[in-house]
């Protein structure tokens, strides 16, 4: 727990959020300001900046999120049409929230190249 960090705060309950899921490792609730009809983040508990904060031992936890977003994406009935995810890494690529977050997208066409 890092106690500047929103998703920390999130994570332990003191700051609101709508769950779709939790467990004793990961959590996944809305964004607040969803891209597309269907938009959640998954997060582990654990306090790590960025991708680039990640260790060789987070191999498991990484996989986790990723696993857990494809199940996420199931239960709502989005597999079949598809989905997005995303990590943004640093400030370049989008990111504004420095605990790391896989965003999961869907319910609409997705563009690519992203913008
Ligand atoms: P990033 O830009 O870091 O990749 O993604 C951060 C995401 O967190 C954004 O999509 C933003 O809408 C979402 N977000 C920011 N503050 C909150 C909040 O207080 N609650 C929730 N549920 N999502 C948030
Ligand atoms: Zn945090």
């Amino acid at each position: 727990m890092t106690d500047d960090c929103l998703f920390c705060k999130i994570a332990s309950g003191k700051i609101p959020a709508q769950i779709v899921y939790e467990d004793d490792q990961l959590l996944s609730f809305e964004d607040v300001n969803p891209q597309a009809p269907f938009h959640v983040l998954i997060i582990p508990r654990r306090h790590i900046s960025t991708l680039n904060d990640v260790q060789e031992g987070d191999a498991a936890l990484l996989g986790g999120l990723i696993t857990r977003a494809a199940q996420i994406a199931k239960e709502h009935g989005h597999a079949q049409d598809g989905y997005r995810t995303v990590f943004n890494c640093n400030r370049g690529a989008g990111q504004s929230v420095f605990h790391i977050h896989l965003h999961l997208l869907a319910g609409r066409n997705m563009t690519w190249p992203p913008g």
